[in-house]
């Protein structure tokens, strides 16, 4: 089993039940077992500032697929919660699924770059990846503890639970 740790945003019809959605997903993928799963978080978009804000997690997965496969996986998650590609970088989407760590693989593939590129800048992926590993070392970066200090919060807000299912009650 490989420990991977995935980071999960939304910010379109209805960001909180799309993350719900999307753990209820990931807990059925094959091959694998879901470990944990961090609070939910609000966050301020990245680039066009014109899109609502984001909510964000962070999962822990444990799992025997290989990281293509998983990217696979991922991506068929994202379409089937009716993620549209398009030409703007960072626009605004019902769901993302990044993969941020698979082991302690550094990988670099037409179709990834494993630690993502971006997890060391982005709050919302440093902080809730500290609530499920604080003694976390990243390969090539070192400590996450020590990162994230050099990380402002930038508006970063934890979601209680409460605020969480009162703002969107999962369909059942
Ligand atoms: P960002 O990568 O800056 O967070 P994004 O998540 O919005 O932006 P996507 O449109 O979801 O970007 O993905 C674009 C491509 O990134 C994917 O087709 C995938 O092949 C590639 N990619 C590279 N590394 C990773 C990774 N670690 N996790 C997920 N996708 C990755
Ligand atoms: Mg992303
Ligand atoms: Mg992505």
């Amino acid at each position: 089993m490989i420990r991977v740790y995935l980071g999960l945003g939304a910010n379109l019809d209805a960001p909180l039940q799309q993350l719900q959605q999307a753990v209820k997903a990931l807990s059925q993928l094959p091959q694998s077992q879901l470990a944990a799963v961090s609070h939910f978080y609000g966050s301020k978009p990245m680039g066009p500032q014109d899109q609502p804000d984001y909510v964000n997690a962070v999962a822990a997965l444990d799992t025997t697929l290989a990281a293509e496969t998983l990217l696979d996986a991922l991506q068929h998650i994202e379409l089937e919660q009716g993620r549209q590609r398009k030409d703007d970088r960072w626009g605004p989407r019902t769901l993302d699924l990044d993969i941020l760590l698979y082991g302690e693989e550094v990988l670099a593939t037409a179709r990834l770059t494993v630690p993502h590129y971006g997890l060391h800048q982005r709050e919302f992926v440093v902080y809730p990846l500290l609530e499920l590993a604080p003694l976390l070392q990243i390969p090539g970066l070192g400590a996450l503890a020590e990162i994230a200090l050099q990380v402002p919060r930038n508006g970063l807000t934890m979601l209680t639970s409460d605020l969480a299912s009162g703002l969107a009650a999962p369909q059942r």
